[in-house]
């Protein structure tokens, strides 16, 4: 509040906006697409993103019909209850243009300079909708992913129950089943909470000069075992001198995750070959293997969430589905990215690519 009788000099002197002014510079600020709509349900003013959304590069939206504008009849109707009743009314449309966005609408009456009109916020959901179906489909996979393993150990114990038991030739064959079966649970649940850490962005990142020629050889050694069993070998001839910029816990992680890969897709008598090449501004490292390579159609969903080529075999395997989508999650906490390249037949080819700094 001003206490002294001194005049106020001009330039402080608050400026005056007409409400025109105001309203197009508030709907032009404003996050969301906004239309004002007349009485002959004509746009009347509209803001850069409702041009954005709606325009379809045909001009203005000001003047034109609003069913011209956005082709949906119960978004029209609610306008139009929004001028006959006077009260405010909400919607939800979804419009097929170059792409699917969903919409909520909140229209309200609104007078200008004696006139009626109506004034939609058009808010954009179609993100949100979509991470709501994403987290549905997860839960949905989880629970399914959890269950088949469960039934299979209700199923024995119940059979040892029932007099299984005294059965010598085969009781330690049942509680084999029970035992995978419980092991495969507690590698989901692993696999589960180690995605949900990363991808809630819960571990930090220490990137330092890892040897990378050391790393795969631990790697190799500690799953010799599995390569042995198939007679496949695993090859890498990278220097000593060669050092990649990562944090060398996840680097580990992720490799161990693709050479396990490349072994348990391999043919018997296989390779599998780790190999690593600079580009101007990343380290590339590629894994590849001799097995029976991937359909191109199937290529680009490896790396979601649960995806299996073949359910029943990789279960069978004792893989989750996880595996990849945690490897593309740590790439890209890396500033990094993972891709894949294959050969139906011939085999298939990861590639992690690190920046250099
Ligand atoms: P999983 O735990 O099933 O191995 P991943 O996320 O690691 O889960 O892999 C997803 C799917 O991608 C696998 O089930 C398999 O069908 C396919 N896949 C992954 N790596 C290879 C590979 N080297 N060769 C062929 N198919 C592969």
């Amino acid at each position: 509040m001003t206490t002294s009788n001194e005049p106020i000099s001009n330039n402080s002197r608050p400026k005056t906006f007409s409400s025109a002014d105001i309203i197009q510079r508030i709907l032009n600020s404003a996050r969301e697409a906004v239309l004002i709509v007349d009485h002959g349900m004509r746009v009347a003013a509209s803001n850069p993103v409702a041009y954005r959304a709606f325009g379809r590069g045909n001009g203005p939206l000001e003047e034109r019909r609003l069913s011209e504008v956005i082709r949906d009849a119960k978004l029209h109707e609610s306008f139009r209850n929004t001028f006959e009743s006077g009260q405010p009314s909400e919607i939800k449309i979804e419009l097929i243009g170059n792409d699917r966005r969903n919409y909520d609408i909140h229209i309200a009456p609104l007078e200008l300079e004696s006139q009626k009109y109506a004034i939609g916020f058009f808010y954009d959901v179609t993100k949100i909708e979509r991470l709501e179906r994403v987290r549905q489909e997860f839960l949905s996979n989880i629970s399914h992913e959890l269950r088949t393993p469960l039934t299979s150990i209700i199923a024995f114990v119940e059979t040892l129950e029932d007099g299984a038991i005294d059965d010598k030739e085969n009781n330690r064959r049942f509680l084999g089943v029970i035992h995978r079966n419980a092991e495969r649970m507690h590698s989901l649940i692993a696999d589960i909470l180690e995605l949900s850490l990363i991808e809630s962005g819960n571990i930090s990142i220490e990137k330092g000069h890892v040897r990378l020629a050391h790393l795969v050889g631990e790697i190799f050694a500690s799953l010799s075992s599995k390569a042995a069993e198939r007679e496949i070998k695993l090859i890498h001839e990278i220097s000593d001198d060669v050092r990649v910029l990562a944090d060398p816990g996840r680097l580990e992680q992720m490799l161990t995750n693709l050479i396990d890969n490349a072994i348990k897709f391999n043919r018997p008598e296989g390779t599998v070959e780790v190999v690593h090449m600079t580009s101007e501004r990343a380290s590339l490292i590629s894994v590849a293997d001799t097995g029976e390579g991937i359909p191109s159609e199937n290529l680009p969903r490896v790396f979601e969430r649960f995806y299996r080529l073949d359910r029943g075999r990789t279960r069978e395997i004792g893989g989750t589905g996880l595996g990849l989508a945690i490897v593309k999650h740590l790439a890209r906490l890396h500033g990094g990215e993972v891709s894949v390249e294959s050969e139906l037949g011939s085999g298939t080819t990861f590639t992690i690519e690190l920046p250099l700094s």
